[in-house]
């Protein structure tokens, strides 16, 4: 058996995927459906070519160790579930990469590297047929909501406990998933970065620095309804002039602080067109790495709405959907991931994560973390067009190998 690492094989492996998972639009790879299960035999039959120990943990997370002469424990994830009509590299990259260093350490290490090495395909990382993602790094992180999720359903009324039986798992016991995160000195992921930023550098790879933390509100006034005949300008009482004074006002507040700010959504009521609006509601996402910075984007995205109330004699409430702090990737893995891509490719660049991914998971349950990003092509994902050029695909895992090899040697 050769000792050097095939990137090629990744490729190839990759396209053999994509070959029996995807349809005409798209990767078909969806959690605990039979495709799913179908990839999982595929993904563990190449593992069985591997001087490995393999199970599936309470979560349904499939584990691939390989002892090392410690038992510390360098892990190495990604997920093989895709959302539906979805790309062919996006989690499942992160897992073929990582069983390519995983055979490259086993064939020059003689079956037992100096720390122990594990891959973990989580399971269920798109939430796609839940409406939550990071399920089985949540569950292995200890954050996972087990009220929340026990009453998930999907669109055929399925529970997720349910569908979770259905594959085997027992669902009050996931996070006992927890265990396998013991002796876990570094997590390493690699992911297609899936916006434009490398792009437009023009660069293959950079260091993720962390995930945006997260605010997401929804903001609601409330005037008066009035015919919108009879009723002149200065005497309305206008919810959705209010609202939509917030449109223009988030892209000067993101201008002045950084980070990102979307209002999604905007609904009106009574919502006919010979009525002057009463009550306006309106989703506000806003992301930023930088906790502090993150809480003066939302700061002044209330004094703002409490001013345009103020002025358009409307009221005003707001309800926070959802929020999570962001997640800082650890120094020492970042300076590892930044060698690793000056010493294959050249330039490195460092940018976070707008999406989560496991990795915050992970790291939010204290294991020194880090993600690589390799460019996408169209800077697009989750879409059968996502894409990576062959080349890109080879460094990342050139570079991907480095940075797994630096960590070994760092913790043996
Ligand atoms: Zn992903």
């Amino acid at each position: 058996m050769s000792t050097a690492l095939d990137p090629q094989r990744t490729i190839a492996e990759l396209e053999e995927l994509r070959g029996f998972s995807a349809d005409v639009h798209g990767a078909q790879r969806i959690a605990f459906t039979p495709m799913w299960v179908k990839v999982r035999e595929w993904l563990t039959s190449k593992l069985a070519a591997l001087p490995v120990e393999t199970h599936v943990d309470a979560a349904g997370n499939l584990w691939s160790t390989l002892k090392g002469r410690s038992e510390k424990a360098v892990l190495i994830g990604g997920h093989m579930d895709s959302v539906p009509n979805g790309g062919w590299l996006d989690g499942c990259l992160n897992v073929l990469a990582g069983l390519e260093v995983l055979r490259r350490i086993a064939a020059q290490y003689d079956g037992v590297p100096p720390v122990t090495v594990r891959l973990v395909d989580w399971a269920d990382e798109e939430g796609a047929r839940f409406g939550k993602s990071l399920f089985g790094s949540s569950a292995c992180s200890g954050h996972l909501d087990m009220n929340e999720a026990r009453a998930l359903v999907d669109r055929d009324g399925i529970g997720l406990p349910e569908a979770l039986k259905r594959v085997g798992i027992d669902f009050e016991k996931v996070r006992d998933s927890r265990r396998e995160l013991a002796n876990a000195v570094a997590y390493l992921e690699l992911h297609i970065e899936q916006g434009p930023v490398l792009l437009d550098l023009d660069l293959p790879l950079g260091v993720v620095l962390g995930t945006f933390g997260v605010e997401r509100h929804a903001i609601t006034f409330h005037g008066q309804a009035a015919h919108s005949g009879s009723t002149p300008m200065n005497r309305r009482r206008d919810a959705f002039l209010a609202a939509a004074r917030m449109s223009p006002e988030i892209y000067e507040i993101a201008k002045r602080h950084g980070g990102v700010c979307t209002i999604g959504s905007c609904t009106t009521k009574p919502g006919i067109v010979t009525s002057v609006v009463e009550e306006c509601r309106i989703t506000l996402d806003q992301r930023h790495l930088d906790a502090s910075a993150l809480a003066r984007l939302h700061a002044d995205a209330k004094a703002a709405s409490e001013r345009f109330a103020r002025e358009g004699n409307v009221e005003l409430a707001w309800e926070r959907l959802w929020s999570i702090e962001p997640v800082l990737f650890d120094p020492q893995l970042k300076r590892f991931c930044r060698e690793a891509i000056e010493e294959t490719c050249g330039t490195v660049h460092e940018l976070p994560s707008g999406p989560l991914h496991d990795a915050a998971e992970v790291a939010r349950a204290g294991v020194p973390t880090v993600m690589m990003f390799v460019q996408s092509l169209h800077g697009i994902s989750h879409n059968k067009i996502e894409d990576t050029k062959r080349e890109h695909l080879a460094l990342c895992v050139t570079a991907f190998d480095k940075l797994a090899e630096k960590t070994i040697r760092a913790h043996a």
